[in-house]
């Protein structure tokens, strides 16, 4: 392709704007067209999460960085779910990235009893194949590793590390390496050897229109089969249940997409699919909270009259009312989660729930009442439980649970805590103390080794 055809007029990103990226932009895929610009750097992001349980998740973070640094770097995008280790080799060897964004989703599988660690198998898979055949700088990211920074740097010997979201962290700390910046002074950014200071810095992305493409950035069948196509109307979360990552990984406020911004993606991405099976999924920390922001989503989808089928995870009791409900099912709405994770009073407390056992039983009847189908989640083995309050949940699970729904339990929890989180502000992290044994085990022998 001649370079006259490529559209991009500098390979610098504009930090003092650095969210204004429209609409023509976001869509336009000139990026890869223009692998002869000497002065365009190379990104290749790589997503090395392969767990299939209990349903494959799409890379949807990596894919929004991916639209985030196109603007300014040839980028090409790799899911680990369906490539092997040859196809790694492969890519580095014609791709000759200068930088690699590797995303580290899953730990391990949290399976108690029998935890199998995902790292061994990443560090073969991905790694190996980087360093034997890369000089290119590391960046590792994405949850698993904002909840083990220290650690995972240290066993994958990578040059920086971005915790929390990446979308404006990653695009300053490339700036940084080719303009002689200090990337210590990044907020987010990681530095092999030195203390993780606790801050991220927050995506400005949700401010603006953003379409994720995933399906055009990888194989979708895996997903589809299973899964649905994931949309974010914000981040965050202003609770605090006792085991959530959550807040730890997009901060302790609610920051909102417009209803406008979020329906448009959902829009263009049903006209760009067009299959009548496709379903979409809102995959925020809780759909209905704050209040209002929910029923503004399902009214613009309703004004548009889209015909789309719908699903949520996490809705909050306290929010659930007729008036949501009945907007939700005129939307297109054909399931939807509900985790109480307990309907024990004490439990609750326990658990740091914001919502008593008279607002559940409210939200559970009001759900019968608009016949919405719904997959139940329930945590048994917290801090506190008792038989008593285990009888509680099932009490609960009998009387307001309608027998076509789904109930799903399990058993024992894991804690992070969540005071170091506090105490380093909105975007804090967390110091883990839950029982982590198979990472801790596995990890010291690896650094040990
Ligand atoms: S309400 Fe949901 S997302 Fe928020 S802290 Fe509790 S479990 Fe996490």
């Amino acid at each position: 392709m001649p370079l006259l055809s490529c559209r991009r007029s500098t390979p610098s990103l504009n930090l003092s704007n650095p969210i204004k990226i429209n609409r023509d932009q976001i869509l336009d895929r000139s990026s890869s067209d223009c692998p002869g610009r000497p002065e365009m750097k190379k990104v290749l992001l790589l997503s090395t999460n392969q767990a299939t349980t209990p349903y494959p998740v799409p890379p949807l973070g990596l894919a929004l960085l991916y639209q985030r640094l196109r603007v300014a770097y040839q980028v090409n995008f790799l899911d680990g779910f369906s490539i092997s280790s040859d196809e790694v080799r492969r890519q580095l060897q014609e791709f000759q990235p200068d930088y690699i964004g590797l995303s580290i989703r899953n730990i391990d599988d949290m399976v108690k009893g029998s935890t199998h660690s995902y790292i061994p198998g990443i560090l073969e898979t991905y790694l190996a194949p980087i360093k034997e055949q890369s000089r290119a700088v590391l960046i590792l990211g994405g949850s698993g590793f904002t909840i083990f920074p220290d650690e995972l740097m240290t066993v994958f010997g990578a040059d920086f590390g971005i915790t929390g979201e990446a979308e404006e962290a990653f695009p300053l700390l490339l700036q940084a390496l080719e303009l002689g910046g200090d990337p210590s002074q990044i907020e987010g950014v990681v530095l092999p050897g030195k203390k993780v200071t606790g801050k991220t810095r927050p995506s400005l992305l949700l401010n603006a229109p953003f379409s994720s493409d995933l399906d055009t950035l990888l194989n979708y069948a895996p997903y589809s089969e299973r899964g649905a196509y994931p949309i974010q109307t914000k981040r965050g979360c202003v609770h605090r249940c006792i085991y959530c990552s959550y807040p730890i990984l997009e901060g302790r406020t609610f920051r909102k997409r417009t209803a406008v911004h979020v329906v448009d993606e959902i829009e263009t991405t049903r006209n760009r699919i067009q299959n009548p099976g496709l379903v979409f999924e809102f995959v925020d920390s809780t759909f209905n909270d704050p209040p209002g922001h929910a029923e503004a989503i399902c009214e613009e989808i309703i004004r548009r009259n889209l015909r789309v089928t719908l699903r949520t995870m996490g809705m909050n009791p306290v929010n659930i009312n007729g008036n949501l409900l009945g907007l939700m099912k005129q939307a297109g709405f054909a399931q939807i989660d509900s985790t109480p994770d307990s309907a024990s009073p004490v439990m609750l407390k326990n658990y740091g729930k914001n919502f008593t056992i008279a607002h559940l039983q409210k939200a559970a009847q009001l759900i019968r009442e608009y016949a919405m189908p719904t997959m139940w989640f329930f945590i048994f083995g917290g801090p506190g439980e008792t038989e008593e309050t285990l009888l509680e949940s099932f009490a609960f699970i009998d009387r307001f649970i309608h027998q076509d729904d789904m109930v799903h339990i399990t058993e024992g929890l894991r804690i992070l805590s969540t005071d170091a989180a506090g105490g380093a502000g909105d975007q804090g992290r967390a110091h883990s103390k839950g029982d982590f044994s198979a990472l801790t085990a596995f990890l010291c022998a690896v650094t040990a080794g």
